[in-house]
């Protein structure tokens, strides 16, 4: 899976994502990530690419050409129109579900704003989606691309070395992942739960279970609407939510 991104702090993206996992999978060919800057496509003497916003109001914006130049150079290198995803407050907010939906894709681009923003119309022209990390406003969209590149990455076959680890995690089935323990058995006086330790694969996939609709009955109950549960979860989930009342 090929990663344009489109920024004006190319060291930034790249720096934080060449190390651990998706450095690895970098360098085993599995992934390919190539930050753009969009400086370059500057068109005036000083090399700038912000100006001030038309009708006034605090800040700079990036202006429409070195944008749209930068996006043309890399379309030429893409076969197909690729998605072009923009890092904004006011997209839709980045979950799993939308994560699976990008990794289907063999390009994708990011494009990161900075300052108050990038002018509109050159959004219009380029941008297929716009997607936000959450409620809340950062300097620029470097740090959501990082973050939607890293969700991504670990869903493309081979990136992670058990493929089933991407599988049975937090959000799939509309669950959070169960707790998990790894030795020593007794940590601080505290016992690794001893059905983990029976051998058991039916009664410790049964306490996962059950651990799971727990943990996100007491801390994500929101999710529970989409979640597939039985009648036994629906009862459990509806005592911890009467107890936090
Ligand atoms: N003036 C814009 C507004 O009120 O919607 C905010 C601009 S913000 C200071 C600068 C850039 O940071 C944005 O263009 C975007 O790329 C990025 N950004 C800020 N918050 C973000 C968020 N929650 N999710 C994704 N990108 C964000």
């Amino acid at each position: 899976m090929q990663f344009y991104i489109m920024t004006l702090f190319p060291d930034m993206v790249m720096d934080g994502l060449n190390t651990s996992i998706i450095g690895r999978a970098v360098n085993k060919g599995l992934l390919s990530i190539e930050a753009v800057n969009i400086r370059d496509y500057a068109f005036n003497k000083h090399n700038s690419v912000d100006d001030y916003p038309y009708g006034g109001g605090a800040g700079m914006l990036m202006q429409a050409e070195p944008v749209y130049q930068c996006y043309k150079a890399l379309a030429e290198k893409i076969e197909n129109r690729p998605r072009v995803v923009y890092l904004s407050p006011q997209g839709k907010t980045f979950n799993q579900t939308m994560a699976e939906e990008f990794a289907k894709e063999e390009e994708l681009v990011f494009l990161c704003g900075h300052y108050e923003g990038i002018d509109e119309r050159v959004l219009e022209e380029i941008v297929t989606d716009y997607v936000s990390i959450g409620d809340y406003v950062l300097t620029g969209g470097e740090l959501p691309a990082m973050i939607m590149v890293d969700a991504v990455s670990r869903l493309v076959p081979g990136v992670l070395h058990n493929d089933v680890s991407a599988e049975f995690e937090s959000f799939q089935d509309n669950l959070l992942e169960y707790p998990q323990y790894s030795r020593p058995e007794i940590w601080h006086d505290k016992q690794v739960p001893p059905v983990l330790l029976s051998g058991h694969h039916v009664n410790i996939e049964k306490w996962r279970r059950e651990q799971s609709v727990i943990r996100t009955a007491e801390n994500r109950p929101d999710l529970l609407e989409k979640a597939e549960l039985s009648e036994k979860e629906k009862e459990l989930c509806e005592k911890i939510l009467a107890n936090q009342r």
